[in-house]
């Protein structure tokens, strides 16, 4: 990996980052460093380790030290919510952020997973409208991606969870907040789940089953269910061929790996701090190498 920072700092240079603990695996620094000397602009993105009970503390220091935005990983999506002057409708929905936009001092959360994804969706020439989706998991991903995929009218959305009562909660909340009626949650467990996956056109996947380290289990939903007329996403992008991913490919399925997702985010972003459009494709190059870097390090 490149160890070049995204300028030559000075007296002006100004500075993004992102928080998270643990996060010096983040994959975001590569990814906005390398947007940010593409486009040549005097700033930094750094990785900010807080401890969960430090969130006070780091909020106060983003202010005090005009950082100029952070973006918010596990565990404080939650958690800086009280500390903000203002959040987007999708965040006071979901109760999380994970960008925050600072000016002059006046600081404003948004969560930008769920546009990420549609982006992504888009790129791949896919959509969701009048199309029936099936979601897989009920955690924070499947939140966002819930309220996202309602906006644009399915036909149909499905949420299935392993805990049936938490995809039960989800379809209420994107029932009421998103005033979308055709949703409905389904047990992983449920013996209509055979009908359900298979009469889907696109599957999203978003839960862990796959992801490093447990990258050889059997994938979250029977293989023998996808049909090649589907297109088959997993948020996971660690590793990005999934176990689900290969086995919709053997079906000749389409398939979307999360790394689509995860640059997109971070493209929405990068345009709200520098109101500039997000070099998505020097943003891709720059995660792949960082995803490459990691897969062949020892140190993880
Ligand atoms: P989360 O909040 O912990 O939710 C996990 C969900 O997966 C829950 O619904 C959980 O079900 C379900 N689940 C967990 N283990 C399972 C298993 N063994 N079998 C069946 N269901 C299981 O996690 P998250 O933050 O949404 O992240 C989920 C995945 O999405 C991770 O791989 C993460 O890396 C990825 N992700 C990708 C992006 C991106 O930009 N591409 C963004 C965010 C997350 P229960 O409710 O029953 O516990």
């Amino acid at each position: 990996m490149s160890r070049d920072s995204a300028v030559d700092v000075d007296g002006a240079t100004q500075v993004v980052g992102v928080i998270g603990w643990p996060v010096k695996h983040s994959l975001s620094p590569p990814m906005h460093n390398a947007a940010l000397r593409a486009i040549g602009l005097n700033w930094v993105y750094v990785a900010f380790e807080v401890h969960p009970e430090g969130i006070a503390e780091a909020m106060a220091g983003l202010r005090g030290l005009a950082i100029r935005g952070l973006n918010v990983t596990i565990p404080h999506k939650a958690a800086v919510v009280p500390h903000l002057d203002e959040i987007s409708p999708v965040s006071r929905t979901l109760g999380v952020v994970n960008t925050i936009d600072n000016v002059d001092g006046h600081l404003s959360g948004d969560s930008t997973d769920g546009p990420g994804f549609m982006r992504a969706l888009a790129e791949a020439g896919e959509g969701v409208t009048e199309n029936r989706v099936v979601l897989i998991g009920a955690g924070g991903s499947a939140r966002a991606v819930a309220l996202a995929v309602a906006e644009d009218a399915p036909a149909e959305l499905v949420i299935v969870n392993r805990t049936p009562q938490r995809a039960i909660e989800l379809a209420e909340l994107v029932k009421q907040a998103a005033d979308f009626e055709a949703v409905r949650a389904v047990g992983l467990d449920s013996p209509e789940l055979a009908e359900v996956v298979t009469a889907a056109h696109v599957i999203i996947d978003s839960t862990p089953v796959g992801m490093y380290p447990d990258v050889d289990v059997a994938p979250v939903i029977s293989p023998a269910w996808l049909r090649s007329c589907q297109l088959v996403c997993d948020l996971t992008y660690n590793p990005r061929d999934t176990v689900l991913l290969r086995a919709a490919r053997e079906a000749g399925a389409r398939v979307l790996d999360g790394t689509g997702m995860l640059v997109h985010q971070g493209a929405i972003a990068f345009e709200r701090w520098t109101g500039q459009d997000a070099p998505v494709e020097v943003m891709r190059l720059a995660l792949l190498e960082a995803l490459d870097d990691f897969s062949r390090s020892p140190d993880h």
